[in-house]
């Protein structure tokens, strides 16, 4: 069935609510060919049912991987011009109409509006730059003795099983599948069960670009049509995003198959604000830090240092800027603190406050369930929490607590806090906060972390690559580095003269 797409016809139904079916399959929105049962997906802002979802089989992730596998040689066989043009379509799509996926992102996410606008350009941002490179993804030719020379071929790997989040969901989607198509390869998607929405869009999206189908395809289910997908024979690599639990599992699944695997995982990062650091950019970094998402963001830097000569200061104002937070509709323009994605979870937040009150932390504001008037009373919206009196060893310290949670440590010397920001088995990210560039930089380069910003946070340019050291992670997404992520190499060698075999052949 058409559809209008503001202003775009989109051949298989994109309509501005939320509407199944939700498998995307050969080109089309349909209903998996076999089904598990299904799925009641609460929408976060009200707590009430946003769609069901059927749970695809191993039947149905059969018939998906085959529909990328049949296409696969077509798509790998286009020039990176003629491919990087259809992504380039595709993010000038989403910036047509980002005011109507970052509302589908809203009703999927119960994060506010500003965010989901920030979110959904940036996924243009992504189709754009890998559409842009893909004609410059190139091999090397290599000259060798007497005229002889090596081609370096750079190479797909085939059907790609990506495998998603529920925090950034059209995000996380759109950072794998950009890089993927842009070197030939072609998809098969599973969202997060609490977030089936977005991937199904972009499946529409791609198709109304001229991307070819099933190029792009998008399975739902919980974790065993994730665990079916990872074991697919056909499926050459798995790109997952999600918990280290689970990417231990995605690993082992990978481990079986030899497949090559790339894990974007948790993260609990240091964020280090020394004494002359700038206080009102201090505070305003520490809320992007904590806060935006409802804290659900995986390089958050939720360990808070501060030096002890501007502590007390630095959590007056910190708790002052954290009060002034709008919590609310996230539909409203001036809502900052949406809901949190399910009860579960924020139940679990909540759990964190307590266990932190218990071993002697302080809450200096927030932690608490605020219940909203009318139609938004069953969702989970909670007031974003600022903890004093920290220390190392607690549970919301050492953990990751995925919710608006900033607990706040107190450090003498830069000595000490490089070790205390080290001393964790995640590394994922972490900042610096000094006007001493000279301290700046040796602290950004003693941080065991995939990313580390000085004097900003939680900023992602598509330019620049993502990922985690120790247990945060295996590979990079985005920039230049993804490419490497999603190729591998063909050498030729081309021999001009004669074979020369040493001893071994006698005239
Ligand atoms: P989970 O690990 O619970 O789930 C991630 C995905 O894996 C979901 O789609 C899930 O399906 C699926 N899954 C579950 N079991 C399996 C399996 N055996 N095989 C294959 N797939 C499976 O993570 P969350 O969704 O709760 O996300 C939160 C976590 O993600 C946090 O730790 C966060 O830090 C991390 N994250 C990391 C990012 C990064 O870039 N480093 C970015 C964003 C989040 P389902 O849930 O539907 O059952």
């Amino acid at each position: 069935m058409a559809s209008n797409f503001g202003g775009r016809v989109i051949r298989h139904g994109f309509t501005r609510t939320v509407t199944g079916p939700w498998n995307y399959v050969a080109g089309r929105r349909c209903k998996p060919s076999e089904s598990l049962g299904s799925m009641k997906v609460p929408e976060p802002a009200t707590g009430h049912v946003l769609c069901e979802v059927l749970v695809s089989g191993p039947l149905e992730v059969d018939r998906a991987v085959a529909s990328a596998r049949e296409v696969f040689p077509a798509w790998s066989k286009l020039s990176g011009r003629e491919r990087g043009q259809k992504l380039i379509a595709a993010g000038r799509i989403i910036r047509e109409n980002l005011e109507d996926i970052s509302k589908l992102e809203v009703h999927d996410t119960g994060k506010p509006i500003w965010e989901a606008r920030v979110d959904i350009s940036s996924c243009a941002d992504a189709l754009e730059y890998y559409g842009g490179l893909a004609p410059a993804i190139i091999g090397q030719h290599v000259p060798l003795h007497g005229g002889s020379f090596a081609m370096v071929q750079r190479q797909p790997l085939g059907v790609i099983a990506g495998i998603g989040a529920w925090n950034f969901p059209m995000q996380t989607c759109v950072w794998k599948v950009a890089p993927a198509l842009a070197c030939g390869n072609t998809f098969v998607y599973k969202p997060s069960q609490f977030t089936p929405v977005t991937a199904v869009t972009l499946g529409e999206i791609l198709t109304e670009a001229g991307v070819p189908d099933g190029v792009f395809n998008v399975i739902q289910g919980e974790g065993e049509t994730g665990a079916k997908l990872c074991g697919h024979l056909d499926v050459a690599k798995l790109s997952f995003t999600g918990s280290i639990p689970t990417g231990i599992k995605v690993m082992e699944a990978g481990a079986k198959g030899i497949k090559s695997v790339t894990l974007e995982l948790g993260g609990k990062s240091p964020l280090i604000i020394f004494e002359d650091a700038d206080k009102k950019n201090a505070v305003k970094a520490t809320l992007m830090a904590n806060f935006l998402s409802q804290g659900q963001v995986c390089s958050n830097g939720s360990r808070v240092f501060v030096h002890s000569s501007v502590a007390s200061e630095f959590m007056k104002q910190l708790v002052n800027a954290t009060n002034k937070l709008k919590i609310g509709d996230p539909f409203n323009e001036d809502t900052t603190v949406g809901a949190t994605i399910h009860e579960d979870h924020a139940k679990k937040i909540l759990g964190y406050i307590a266990s932190a009150k218990q071993e002697g932390a302080t809450v200096l504001c927030g932690g608490e369930r605020v219940i909203q008037p009318g139609k938004l009373a069953s969702g989970w919206y909670l007031s974003p929490a600022v903890l004093g009196d920290c220390k190392d060893h607690m549970k919301v310290v050492r953990e990751e607590v995925f919710g608006s949670i900033a607990s706040v440590l107190v450090f003498d010397s830069e000595e000490e806090v490089v070790r205390r920001a080290n001393d964790t088995n995640f590394g994922l990210a972490g900042a610096v906060f000094t006007k001493d560039i000279q301290r700046g930089h040796r602290v950004a380069n003693a941080i065991e972390a995939g990313t580390v910003w000085i004097n900003t946070y939680n900023l992602y340019p598509t330019e620049v690559p993502f990922g985690g050291y120790k247990h945060s992670g295996i590979g990079r997404e985005n920039g230049l580095t993804a490419v490497d992520y999603f190729t591998q190499t063909r050498t030729v060698y081309v021999e001009m003269g004669d074979v020369d075999c040493g001893p071994l052949y006698q005239e």
